[in-house]
């Protein structure tokens, strides 16, 4: 992070903006600005762990999009920031702008967040409803003891660097929908569940307490948000990009577009933790109880900056960006 000042008109980058004007020491909190939640005193023994998350029509979604996986998607991704700090998911607000009111549009999309809520025990207790350009902004709370939660500081030299799941899906999706490829109508049916309805890893996220320092879910491609726990935990990485996990269909790819999809791609939702390597068997064991596959993808370096290598070992270079809200439009 750079706290240098930009010149007057500069352009802002998200995560300037957010630093320059929305960033203050917290007093009362445990944790303020800058993690996937932040931790305010909860019930006995635990922080109550809080994450904001909007989805705009034509930026984070398309407008003609089914509503049913809409409502699944707003709630997913703040689920997913729960899961990202290892919370029980608990209670959420969903203040709600509508072009509209379109009663069959409205019960599919409540169907959908519903679902999803009913599935991890999270309660709708409340919201605020507007008309206006079509926005969903949700808040989530759950519950995580004490010093567990799995903040974006607590990376050490020397810990795993681990992937769950599979990346680049969501973007190899949102490729075809976009233009920029075009996919065989069998491979675009089983990617697009990655962008329209994703799964947030709460399960994993939970058992991860006690057995992993920092974690975070990526949600704007890899490199940009392991840049989030470098910066806080200040250290280094380096990572075996042919390591990455990516599915049959994005393996299938030219390499260009599949290193974009695994290393900037965002909107997987998976989690990407640090944990000592004393660690690996215990972590062998919970992929298999959780049928997920979680995957060793390099090392926390005491040394700053993200270095990417290739299965050998030699230097490789990428220089496309994550995604940024203000740098990109
Ligand atoms: P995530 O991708 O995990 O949802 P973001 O990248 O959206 O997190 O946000 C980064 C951090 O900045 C988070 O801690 C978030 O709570 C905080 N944040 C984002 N926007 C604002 C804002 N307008 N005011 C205060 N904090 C904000
Ligand atoms: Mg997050």
């Amino acid at each position: 992070m750079s706290d240098a000042q930009p010149a007057p008109h500069a352009p802002l980058s998200e995560f300037d903006l957010i630093r320059r004007y929305f960033t203050r020491p917290v007093h009362k909190a445990a944790l303020g600005v800058g993690d996937d939640c932040a931790l305010i005193e909860g019930r006995p023994g635990h922080h109550l762990a809080i994450s904001t998350d909007m989805l705009v029509s034509g930026r984070h979604f398309f407008a003609d999009v089914a509503p049913r996986a809409l409502g699944h998607k707003a709630l997913a991704v703040n689920l997913s920031d729960l899961a990202a700090m290892g919370a029980e998911p608990r209670a959420f607000t969903l203040a709600l702008a509508l072009p509209e009111a379109d009663p069959a549009w409205l019960a599919e999309l409540a169907d959908g967040m519903l679902a999803l809520a009913d599935a991890h025990g999270c309660e709708l207790v409340g919201g605020d409803t507007t008309r206006g350009p079509l926005t969903l902004s949700l808040t989530v709370f759950g519950d995580v003891p004490h010093r567990a939660a799995l903040r974006r500081d607590a990376a050490r030299p020397g810990d795993d660097i681990w992937i769950s799941g599979t990346l680049g899906d969501a973007r190899l999706a949102l490729g075809d929908c976009r233009g920029e490829w075009l996919l065989p109508e069998p491979d675009f049916t089983q990617v697009r569940p990655r962008m329209d309805t994703p799964t947030p890893r709460v399960a994993l996220g939970m058992a991860l307490r006690g057995m992993a320092h920092a974690a975070l879910d990526i949600s704007d491609g890899l490199i940009g948000d392991l840049g989030h726990i470098l910066a806080r935990s200040q250290v280094g990485a380096l990572i075996d990009v042919d390591a990455l996990p990516r599915s049959a269909v994005l393996a299938s790819q030219p390499e260009a577009i599949q290193r974009e999809c695994v290393l900037a791609g965002g909107d997987d939702y998976e989690l990407c933790f640090t944990a000592p390597a004393g660690n690996r068997d215990a972590l062998a064991a919970l992929s298999e109880r959780l049928a997920l596959p979680l995957t060793r993808v390099g090392t926390i370096t005491a040394e700053p900056g993200l270095r990417l290598v290739d299965h050998a070992g030699n230097p490789t270079r990428y220089t496309g960006a994550s995604f940024d809200h203000f740098a990109s439009s």
